[in-house]
């Protein structure tokens, strides 16, 4: 009765982003427990890799190229999952960029436009978009992905247009949280900590991550999938009582 609450047989669940790394595991975590999963990825051959990864573990899934800055597209494409699988249970808004090494001062506005883009207004397209179909069926659960970074600033480290993008996820994801509450839609976020995956590997140089590393209470980075069984507890109704929370999973950084 208890792990029946983890369980999302017939439900379908939405991952951007989810052609790879902390997406692809939030799809393989959603589709162990039963849900039906669309990837949403801005590249072709990213989201039918996620496809082609999930089929391996004998998990059906729908692939779906989307640039989640299109505002009118988000739209079109929730439309059409809706209309294709007749529901939407779960939106996981993971999609994001990273960019590093600008000092305030020197940001291009390019800089600042293009990661606040996808890691924002990104998610709020897409909550606004999965949502109306939530709202109006009276139940749902989304999970933006946010960062620890949106908490602390990593000194060494410059990138305040990242840090920003990321501390407006989880003040959205409770203002949303706030609004939807008492209409069946639960809200609810997650803050990783560094997790090894292409945007660790290409973004972040050598020195950079031994100081991250030395600096984290557990002296590791984290794994994929240890953000993707948070997104499953969030999504499911294990987490019947929570909206409006935004999860560290952070290895203790945000600890001191
Ligand atoms: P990856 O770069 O490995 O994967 C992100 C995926 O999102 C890529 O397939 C990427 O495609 C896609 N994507 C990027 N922009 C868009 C867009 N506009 N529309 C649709 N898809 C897009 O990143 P991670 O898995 O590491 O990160 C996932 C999320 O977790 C991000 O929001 C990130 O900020 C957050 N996060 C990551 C941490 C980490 O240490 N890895 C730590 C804290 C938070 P493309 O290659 O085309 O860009």
């Amino acid at each position: 009765m208890f792990f029946e609450k983890f369980r999302m047989d017939g439900q379908v669940a939405v991952v951007t982003g989810g052609g790879r790394g902390i997406g692809l595991a939030c799809c393989e975590a959603l589709a162990e427990a039963g849900a039906k999963i669309v990837i949403i990825d801005r590249e072709d051959a990213i989201a039918e890799a996620g496809r082609e990864a999930l089929a391996k573990n004998g998990h059906d899934a729908d692939a779906h190229v989307l640039d989640v800055t299109d505002s009118a597209a988000v739209g079109r494409i929730a439309d059409a999952i809706v209309e294709a699988h007749g529901r939407v249970d779960t939106l996981v808004a993971n999609a994001g960029i990273a960019r590093t090494g600008f000092a305030a001062e020197d940001t291009p506005d390019e800089v600042w436009l293009s990661v606040n883009d996808v890691n924002y207004n990104g998610v709020f397209w897409c909550c606004r978009a999965f949502g109306r179909h939530m709202l109006r069926a009276g139940r749902g659960a989304i999970v933006n992905i946010g960062s620890m970074s949106g908490y602390i600033v990593n000194r060494p480290q410059m990138q305040s247009y990242y840090n920003a993008s990321k501390a407006a996820v989880h003040h959205l994801t409770a203002s949303l949280a706030a609004e939807w509450a008492d209409r069946g839609v639960r809200v609810n976020a997650v803050a990783p900590t560094y997790i090894e995956t292409e945007m660790t590997r290409t973004v972040v140089d050598k020195a950079m991550m031994d100081i991250w590393i030395r600096d984290t209470p557990m002296g590791r980075m984290g794994q994929p999938h240890e953000i993707a069984s948070v997104v499953h507890f969030l999504a499911s109704d294990a987490s019947s009582l929570i909206t409006g929370a935004t999860v560290k999973a952070d290895a203790g950084f945000t600890c001191w």
